[in-house]
């Protein structure tokens, strides 16, 4: 992926404030900004949403001020959606619509507003004002802007000679708009992974070996569905989704580190809660799920899946001996359910849980560099193993 272009963070609008007024007939949604911006609403279902575009936006609102909800707002998040692009997202009590949206000057002594006031609806003309010109349109933003930053180099040079280097997808899971789960003193699973994802390419890219390719660097929200894209556009030889669990309080205290696979029935109950969680992210990220295209689930019953599902389990099992010797599993390190980031069907692809956010010993883990370098250290044993015991010719190809 192509860094966005560093902006010095105080050129963004700045929002200082947000608050809910109203009742579950009407409810208003007030930010206040330094200078008006523009900005787009529009309305999702299954979950009831309202989501809020904005151009790159610094949010300074008190940590847990989207927890509270108020009329029909259940609670809202906020973060980076792409780069120069943030989100706002609305979780709703029932069906409602956007009856007015505005931006005011600053005046009075008052600062630049923007507002949002939403009126309950029935369901019926609550779908009918889904129109398509309303839906997201993340994925060709995000086109967009990797195609303005390949234009950029003015003179033309020879083409390099081909890089035939495996390459290897790393995906930290979440970010943006979608924390993830999250531990005591607000540590959150999209910065543990995505310091780890970090490290991880660092480390591998050493070898000269292998090209690594993210599918975030920076506290972007990225679609599961744009993750799989990436990894089917460079013709990935392995993808590695990272991520920490956490389990609620009254269902014990699991620890240790897990690796998962894709299958059509989960391996049990924890493992199909699990997938649950982290299929969620795009209902947490604003991203209509009518939206995504079926074919990637339609060929998972293809033969073709076959060999990437051999491979993916066969990586598994490497990865698991190699990180058991540095790393506290988990009491059944393998398990396998529907995760729709592991869907290439022509990619292997594992998921690996670090560990779990909610028990103390991992966390302490999870938090540590030290802990962090043995981890990324037996993961690249893993992989240098996949790829030594691999044919070339059996390297996925378009
Ligand atoms: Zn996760």
């Amino acid at each position: 992926m192509v860094a966005p272009t560093p902006v010095a963070a105080s050129s963004f609008p700045i929002a200082s404030d947000a608050r809910l007024a109203g009742d579950a007939k009407q409810t208003r949604f007030v930010l206040d900004l330094d200078k008006p911006v523009q900005f787009r609403a529009f309305a999702l279902a299954d979950p009831y949403r309202v989501i809020l575009d904005l151009p790159q936006v610094s949010f300074r609102l008190a940590a847990d001020i989207g927890s509270a909800g108020r009329g029909l707002v259940k609670s809202f998040r906020y973060g980076l959606v792409m780069p120069g692009g943030s989100r706002i997202v609305f979780d709703l009590t029932g069906p409602a619509k956007v009856a007015k949206s505005y931006v005011l000057e600053a005046a009075n002594g008052q600062p630049a507003r923007l507002v949002l006031e939403l009126e309950e609806v029935d369901r019926t003309s609550f779908v009918q004002s889904l129109a398509p010109a309303n839906r997201p349109e993340l994925r060709p933003a995000i086109a967009d802007a990797n195609a303005n930053a390949a234009a950029a180099p003015a003179t033309v040079r020879p083409a390099p000679p081909p890089d035939t280097r495996p390459v290897i997808v790393i995906d930290p899971g979440h970010g943006g708009v979608d924390n993830g789960t999250q531990a005591a003193g607000e540590i959150m699973e999209k910065n543990l992974v995505l310091g780890f994802g970090l490290a991880l390419r660092d480390r591998i890219e050493k070898s000269g070996r292998y090209r690594v390719v993210m599918t975030r660097t920076d506290d972007t929200f990225i679609p599961l569905g744009e993750r799989v894209r990436i990894a089917r556009s460079h013709s990935a030889a392995l993808f590695v989704s990272i991520h920490a669990d956490a389990l609620p309080s009254n269902e014990g205290n699991a620890r240790g580190a897990t690796i998962y696979t894709l299958s059509e029935k989960a391996s049990d109950a924890e493992a199909e809660r699990l997938a649950d969680a982290e299929n969620k992210s795009d209902a947490i990220g604003g991203v209509s799920l009518a939206d995504e295209p079926t074919e990637v689930a339609d060929i998972l019953i293809d033969l073709a899946q076959r060999e990437t599902r051999t491979f993916s389990n066969r990586f598994a099992r490497v990865l698991m001996g190699e990180m058991k010797n540095t790393v506290r599993m988990h009491k059944h390190p393998l398990k396998s359910a529907r995760f729709r980031v592991l869907k290439a069907p022509d990619v292997p692809s594992v998921l690996v849980e670090l560990g779990y956010v909610s028990n103390k010993g991992d966390l302490e883990h999870l938090v540590s560099e030290n802990w962090r370098n043995r981890t990324v250290g037996s993961m690249a044993l893993a992989i240098d193993a996949f790829f030594a015991k691999r044919p070339a010719t059996t390297a996925p190809t378009k």
